[in-house]
């Protein structure tokens, strides 16, 4: 599958059923580096709608609204974030994470409900 974004810097790639597809990097970053812009409208299909949420996530977005690799990513690692920490609106959230870290939160709910 193809991004509508053509890239140098990630592809997408199959997992599992369950997971679906993610975004993988085609090359290292280096902690630090900008990786793709926080946008999720431009187009049908963007980078961000390719990653999926893990609790310790490869990139971050920071003040620029880029997406910042959080350490270095290797060749073919996954490019994640975590969803519970950059909200969008329009995408309510409701799945179990296995993405197997040690502080994953099990379950990834947005919006929070509140008791
Ligand atoms: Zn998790």
């Amino acid at each position: 599958m193809l991004l509508s974004t053509e890239s140098k810097d990630f592809y997408v790639k199959d997992i599992d059923e369950q997971t679906g597809s993610g975004l993988f990097a085609s090359r290292e970053f280096k902690q630090g580096e900008e990786i793709y812009p926080f946008d999720y409208w431009s187009q049908e299909v963007m980078p961000m709608h390719m990653s999926n949420h893990s609790c310790n996530a490869s990139g971050y977005f920071n003040d620029n609204g880029m997406l910042e690799a959080t350490r270095d990513i290797h060749l073919d690692e996954e490019i994640t974030f975590n969803y519970l920490k950059h909200p969008l609106p329009a995408s309510p959230w409701n799945f179990k994470c296995t993405c197997g870290s040690e502080h994953c939160v099990g379950w990834v709910q947005m919006p929070v409900q509140s008791e």
